[in-house]
Parts: structure tokens; C-alpha cells; sequence
């Protein structure tokens, strides 16, 4: 577990220590040795697999492409977790995705453990044919481990249904008569895929922000009253000022929590900036959203990336440079990108008094002390961003069932699902001294904890 997560972990069971009424049964020696028990359980993972896929790439050469699965803990349920195409996998990172799933899935009650995958590509570099027999190999030489009872992967970076629907019919073809459709999810509806899956993540992202600014924030005056400095004035004063909002990362979850933001009636959001792997684009008047993502499809996934392009999609914007985004005078940033995009180099820039995380782990842990510290209100990825694995989950099920959900139900038993979590979290956040990560991670670690007790894994 990487230095951050592993001290909010730690940090988490020290509250929980202090806490009468967890474990009550266990008595001092017997409680601090559970303690330790699992400080080392969840600090580690399970197993980390590793192995380079052997690819006859279409232009005659052979190379071998590293590739990772991670199984940081199952206690819960089988292990759930994307892959990611990225040229920067590397195992440490993977094993950080790992253990975020694993605290996630406790989080939001998903009877699923923590996974990841990811191979060392840029898959823009290859020929179409080329990724579908990576995606064959990766299944060849993981197919002892992944499956619908052990591990489940689906898309992340650099991935989506086209490659989980490659996925799971190799799985398919190695192991017939078996429960296929659940060894992947994230695939093409026609393949059994739910809908819903696609925009889950984005929509989930933006209902926590709308949850917990619209529904929730204003039955807690004492609390704002008492921060009127920092985010109380934003938050009340939504209703009659605009919501400025810069968005980084414009894929599938960026581009999703744009539009959900952008049509919301609840919140007066006016989003003036996005930004890709290339650009920042800047409009103070408020951008065209639905105009971007038009484009963007038009454009292999890409940003407009100069005046011509804008012109043509007839969107206007100023080009900025790519990082430009985090550092906007804007009420509420949204980092939807990458890992580590706001760092102790960069983190005094940073003007947004919420940051909202539909990206795993984009605050490094020293810049989230610093921003912590100055109020500024952090919503964390494992609360923000679990609409993916939930509809996962979803589709998990029907695949078993072979019943299908309608959208609309998908999206209402996703939102029911997430409101459970914010009501338990939330209050604990406004009337507590915590951060909300650390809040989440206390709710997650005593899931876990109790589980790992109860099934005798302590002692
Ligand atoms: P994606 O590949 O669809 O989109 C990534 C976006 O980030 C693209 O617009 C890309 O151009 C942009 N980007 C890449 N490098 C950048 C940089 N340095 N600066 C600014 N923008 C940059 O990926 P996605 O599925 O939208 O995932 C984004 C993040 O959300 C990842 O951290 C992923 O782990 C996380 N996440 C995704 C899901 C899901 O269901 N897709 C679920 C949970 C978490």
C-alpha cells in the first residue's frame, strides 16, 4: 500500500482503537494484537502477478509487454478491479489501484474484494489487431486467477467494452461451459454488458458533488457559519451565483460528470474550463459541453486543439496550456485524469475550494495535508467515483440472472446505493474532526476489519 493510503489506513484504525464499541468483545492485549493483525493484512497485498505477453505485432517484430493483476484482498467477495492500457503501469501503481478497490468496495457495501490489471502500452501505438491479441495473451496467462468467483476485471484507462468484450471471449474459449458472462464487466450491451455502465462513474462523480452541496450541505449552517471563510459561501450561495468549475480529463469520466454538471437544474454550475492530455480550453461565459463531447468524438477521443478545430466545431474557447486547469480561480475543481496531477510542486497554485476526485489518487498525500489544512473540502475517489464498480456489480448480476435492468433502474439502484453511503459518511464528516477521506476510509477499515474478525483472519 502506498505511503499515503497505508498512513490514512493506519491513521483510520488508530480512531477506530479509540472507539469503545468496535470489537468490544476483544480486551486490551487480545484488541491491540487484532490491531496489528491488521495494520499487516491490509497493508499488504495478496499477491502481485506479473508476466510479459509474448506479441507477434502485425508489423513482423516480436516483443514482450509487461503486464500486471494484483489482488490486494478478498475478504469481502471475489477481487474487482479495472486494467488499465497505460505506457506509466507500473506494479507500484497497480498495487495502489488494488487496495483503493478493496477499500471502495467496503466503503459502498459491494460483496467484492480489491483488484487491478495494467499493461505497460500506449495502445494509440498499435494496430487494432495488435490490442486484441493482447488482450487474448492477457487473459492466457492470467486465466488461473481471474474468473466470475475469483477475480473480475473491467475497464479503465486506456480500455473499454470493446476490450472487455475481446476479454471475455477468450475466457470464454479457455474455460467452456463456464459462467462467462460474470468474468468480465464493462462489456458491450449486446454482450451483456449493463446499461448504464458506461456513464456510471461520471454520474456518480457528479451526484456526490450535487448530493453533498445540494441535498445535504444546507441542513448544516452551524458547520458552514463556523467555515465562512472558506467553502460556506460557495456552498450557500449557490442558488442565486454561478458554480465555476474547472473539469481536468476529458474521457469517459470527465466528459460524463461534464455533461451531468452542465444539466443540472439543481446547482448553477458554469463550467469554464476542460482539459485533456494536450490542451486546457478556457471560456469565462461558460464552455459548450455537449458541443465538446461532439467533437471530441469526431476527433479519436481528443480535445480541439487550436482555433481552426474550435472554428470548425464552432465552439469557443481560449487555448490554454494543458496543466493551466488546476491552477483557475475557480469555485470547484474536478480532476478526472490521472494519478498525482496535484502535488507539493504544484498544490499553492491550486485556488478551487472543492476538489471533487473522479480519478483514483490525483492528490498526492502531502498536497492533500496542505489543502486539508487550509479547509479546502476534498470529496475522495473512493466515495466519488464507485458508480463504476457498483453497476459493475449490477451487471455482474444480471449476467448471473441473464435478467436485464432498464436503464433508468440501473441508475436508481446506483444513486440508492451511493445516498446510503453519503448518509453514513457525511454527517460523520460535518460533525467530526475528520476529513471526509479519512472519514471514508474509517467507514471502509471497519467493514473489513469486522469481517476479517468475525471469519477468524485476526488471531
Ligand atoms: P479515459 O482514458 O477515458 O480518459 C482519460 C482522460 O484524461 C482523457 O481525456 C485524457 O486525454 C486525459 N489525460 C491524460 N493525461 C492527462 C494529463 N496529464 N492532463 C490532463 N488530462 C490528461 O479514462 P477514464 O476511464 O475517464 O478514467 C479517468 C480516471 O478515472 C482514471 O484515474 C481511472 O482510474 C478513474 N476511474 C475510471 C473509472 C471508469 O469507470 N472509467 C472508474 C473509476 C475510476
Amino acid at each position: 500500500m502506498p505511503e499515503h493510503t497505508s498512513s490514512i489506513v493506519n491513521d483510520s484504525l488508530d480512531a477506530l482503537y479509540d472507539d469503545g464499541s468496535f470489537l468490544p468483545d476483544l480486551k486490551d492485549g487480545t484488541r491491540k494484537k487484532a490491531f496489528t493483525s491488521l495494520v499487516s493484512i491490509l497493508s499488504t497485498p495478496n499477491s502481485v502477478n506479473k508476466s510479459f505477453l509474448r506479441i507477434a505485432l502485425e508489423n513482423g517484430k516480436v516483443v514482450r509487454i509487461p503486464a500486471f493483476r494484483v489482488q490486494h484482498n478478498n475478504i469481502l467477495g471475489p477481487y474487482k478491479g479495472g486494467i488499465r492500457f497505460h505506457e506509466s503501469v507500473s506494479e507500484d501503481e497497480v498495487t495502489n489501484l488494488a487496495s483503493l478497490m478493496t477499500l471502495k468496495n467496503a466503503l459502498h457495501q459491494v460483496p467484492f474484494g480489491g483488484g487491478k490489471g495494467g499493461v505497460v502500452i500506449n495502445p494509440r501505438e498499435y494496430e487494432d489487431k495488435d490490442l486484441h491479441l493482447i488482450c487474448k495473451k492477457y487473459v492466457q496467462y492470467f486465466s488461473e486467477i481471474i474468473g466470475p468467483d475469483k477475480d473480475i476485471p473491467a475497464p479503465d484507462v486506456g480500455t473499454g467494452d470493446r476490450e472487455m468484450d475481446w476479454m471475455m471471449g477468450e475466457y470464454k474459449s479457455i474455460r467452456p461451459g463456464s459462467n462467462y458472462r460474470g468474468s468480465f464487466t464493462g462489456k458491450s450491451v449486446i454482450n451483456g454488458g449493463s446499461l448504464g455502465r458506461r456513464e456510471a462513474t461520471g454520474k456518480g462523480v457528479y451526484f456526490t458533488f450535487r448530493y453533498m452541496l445540494h441535498d445535504f450541505v444546507n441542513g448544516q449552517q452551524k458547520w458552514l457559519e463556523e467555515r465562512e471563510n472558506i467553502f460556506a459561501k460557495t456552498a450557500l450561495d449557490h442558488s442565486d451565483k454561478d458554480l465555476t468549475m474547472a473539469i481536468q480529463g476529458f474521457g469517459n469520466v470527465g466528459s460524463v460528470t461534464a455533461l451531468e454538471a452542465h444539466k443540472c437544474n439543481y446547482l448553477n454550475n458554469k463550467i469554464v474550463a476542460v482539459s485533456d492530455r494536450n490542451v486546457t480550453l478556457y471560456n469565462s461565459d461558460g464552455l459548450d459541453i455537449p458541443a465538446l463531447v461532439k467533437a471530441t468524438s469526431n476527433h479519436n477521443g481528443d480535445l480541439p486543439v487550436n482555433e481552426d478545430e474550435l472554428a470548425a466545431a464552432d465552439i469557443k474557447a481560449k487555448v490554454m496550456d494543458r496543466d493551466d486547469v488546476l491552477s483557475l480561480n475557480v469555485d470547484v475543481l474536478v480532476l478526472a485524469a490521472l494519478e498525482d496531477q496535484v502535488h507539493k510542486d504544484n498544490v499553492g497554485d491550486v485556488k478551487a475550494r472543492i476538489i471533487v476526485e473522479g480519478a483514483n489518487s490525483p492528490v498526492t498525500g502531502k498536497a492533500d495535508k496542505i489543502l486539508s489544512d487550509q479547509g479546502v473540502i476534498i470529496i475522495p475517489d473512493i466515495l466519488a467515483n464507485a458508480g463504476g464498480v457498483i453497476v459493475s456489480y449490477f451487471e455482474w448480476l444480471q449476467g448471473r440472472e441473464t435478467q436485464f435492468y432498464t436503464e433508468e433502474q440501473v441508475i436508481t439502484k446506483q444513486f440508492d446505493k451511493m445516498k446510503e453511503t453519503f448518509d453514513t459518511v457525511l454527517p460523520q464528516f460535518f460533525g467530526g474532526p475528520h476529513p471526509l477521506r479519512q472519514n471514508c476510509y474509517i467507514h471502509a477499515v471497519s467493514k473489513l476489519s469486522t469481517v476479517l474478525y468475525r471469519q477468524g483472519k485476526l488471531y
